[in-house]
């Protein structure tokens, strides 16, 4: 069973694990693009102001829907339809869904 949470941890500071990815996921919009495509990061530091052209970290935006839930393949994650939809439902749905309790 995939850590919902501990995948959550991968769509923010993500960028150098997004920039070595080959394909990245949005579970927000739930679709499939290359890491080329992000054109925006947030989390800019005050400091960055200054030189943002050393600007390393941040947090990539989904070109999609400008949503911040990209994960990219690097972080081992399956990026398939079951786990994006899944992880949509657990952060834009507020829904978890677990196994039923098993019976005594
Ligand atoms: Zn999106």
């Amino acid at each position: 069973m995939v850590n919902l949470l501990a995948a959550h941890r991968h769509a923010s500071n993500n960028r150098a694990e997004i920039e070595a990815s080959t394909v990245c996921g949005c579970f927000c919009c739930v679709q499939l693009f290359a890491p080329a495509e992000i054109v925006a990061w947030t989390g800019l530091e005050a400091a960055d102001f200054d030189n943002p052209d050393s600007f390393d970290g941040g947090t990539a935006l989904c070109p999609r829907c400008g949503s911040e839930s990209v994960i990219g393949d690097r972080s081992g994650y399956p990026l398939d339809a079951q786990f994006l939809g899944r992880m949509n439902e657990a952060w834009h749905q507020k829904t978890i869904i677990r196994p039923p309790a098993a019976r005594k």
